[in-house]
């Protein structure tokens, strides 16, 4: 049976060949497959600084430093499964409902092959595509969603799609399952009180970043686990959950955020064992990057997700 994993870097010096995650081969197949990595470049959904559509090249450019085995983890990711790098959903810059639809119609088909994606964006706009994907296929699903920004928001300049407004209008489309969904690290200024009490109104789980400062990354994770528990869950990273620090190259950073050490240990003590139907990664945008460190978190948190499904697979 087909088995697909990076390319061996002893026989095959890193830096040679094209740039696929984590020297994944660029197959576009469903078959024998229980992960992959899609590109989502799409970011004219950005309300800031725009250029995300270049994130899901840069994180391929320095995943290439990636190795099989987790010592945190203790896995060889690829004894466990086999995964590919599927290339690039052909958005359309500038046109958001046009390209919600490509998008949606790409992960319908995925999902339907019983592989598990996992997204790089590309701006927060894009998991609205993705979740509506998930509803299509296994109803509504349990949402864990990192972020400093709850993207709740109702709309901007009267507009209601952009990357300020996904998870509202994932919640009014029946995408989630909100008694089992959270959010983990909102911080920053807002326009008012009912920003963030919008989330909660709307039946959201909320953990700010200030929450986990005074309650401590073990309770945070006991929480989240307490949330979702084994309902089928759908992982959104926005890459702002960082401090700038440790991801300066974003659309909208906000201090006071996490370590990226911080951010690993969540992602890998708080969701181990759960029930994933799919993952992104978003807001990754180059041009800000300093020392492409943003682009080390996103490959690196990225790199936790599939040591999660490759646990799931060896049972441990
Ligand atoms: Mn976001
Ligand atoms: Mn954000």
């Amino acid at each position: 049976m087909k088995h697909y994993q990076p390319i061996d870097s002893f026989q095959s010096p890193r830096f040679c060949g094209v740039r696929t995650f984590m020297r994944l081969p660029h197959v576009k197949t469903l078959e024998n497959v229980d992960f992959l990595i899609v590109g989502i470049p799409f970011d004219t959904g950005g309300s800031f600084r725009i250029g995300t559509r270049f994130g899901p090249q840069a994180i391929r450019d320095v995943s290439i430093l990636l190795r099989p085995y987790n010592p945190e983890m203790k896995i060889n990711i690829f004894e466990h499964c086999s995964g590919v790098d599927y290339g690039d959903i052909n958005i359309i810059p500038g046109y958001i409902e046009e390209s919600y639809e490509r998008i949606q119609k790409d992960m319908i088909e995925i999902l339907k092959g019983s592989v598990i994606p996992i997204g790089m964006g590309g701006d927060h706009s894009v998991t609205l595509a993705e979740l509506r994907a998930v509803r299509d296929v296994y109803g509504p699903v349990a949402l864990i969603h990192f972020d400093s920004h709850s993207d709740t928001w109702d709309s901007y300049f009267e507009k209601k799609y952009n990357h300020g407004t996904p998870i509202r209008r994932a919640i009014e489309e029946g995408c989630i399952q909100m008694e089992h969904s959270i959010q983990v690290g909102m911080r920053g200024p807002l326009y008012c009180p009912g920003d963030l009490q919008d989330a909660v109104d709307m039946g959201l789980e909320v953990i700010t970043t200030g929450d986990i400062r005074r309650i401590g990354i073990n309770k945070t994770i006991e929480r989240i686990r307490e949330r979702v528990k084994d309902t089928p869950v759908f992982v959104t990273f926005d890459i702002d959950f960082l401090d700038p620090a440790y991801a300066p190259g974003t659309g909208t950073p906000e201090i006071g955020g996490f370590t990226t050490w911080e951010a690993l240990e969540m992602v890998r003590s708080g969701l181990k064992g759960m029930n994933f139907v799919g993952f992104d990664l978003v807001e990754v945008l180059p041009t800000y990057d300093s020392g492409q460190i943003t682009s080390f978190a996103a490959a690196g948190i990225m790199y936790e997700f599939i040591s999660l499904i490759a646990c799931n697979k060896a049972k441990i």
